[in-house]
């Protein structure tokens, strides 16, 4: 069912503590962690605790989330202090883009100049 926890998901794990992650920010809707594998200076990943596939079903399903997302995105970059130089919220969306966990999740990147278009 749409925003259950799933058994293999690994950002589900990550919610309940299954999974240890660098935490930076925690509401009572979202989980903000530092990415295992960084693109940049700063790469935070910020997810919703309950699971959805990717960043469209979240958005379709439960756009009150969605902006929970975004807003904590937008404090992870406030914490950080990237917004004088700018920074980048990305959601991969489906494997030819590069989505690798199927728990949406919104990478927030900065602390370095950021090249357009992305590869
Ligand atoms: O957009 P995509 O699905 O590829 O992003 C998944 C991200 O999750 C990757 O950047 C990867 O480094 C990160 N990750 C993590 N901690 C894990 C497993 C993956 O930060 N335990």
């Amino acid at each position: 069912m749409a925003g259950e926890p799933q058994a293999d998901c690994l950002f589900c794990k990550i919610v309940t503590g299954d999974v240890p992650a660098t935490i930076v920010r925690e509401t009572d809707t979202t989980v903000a962690f530092r990415d295992i594998n960084p693109q940049a200076p700063t790469h935070v990943l910020v997810i919703p605790r309950a699971h959805y596939a990717d960043a469209a079903a979240l958005a379709a399903a439960a756009p009150e989330l969605a902006a929970d997302v975004l807003r904590e995105a937008g404090a992870v970059a406030a914490d950080e202090k990237l917004e004088a130089h700018g920074y980048r919220v990305v959601f991969n969306t489906g494997s030819g883009a590069g989505q690798t966990v199927f728990h949406a999740h919104a990478h927030v990147l900065g602390g370095r100049g950021l090249q357009w278009p992305p590869g």
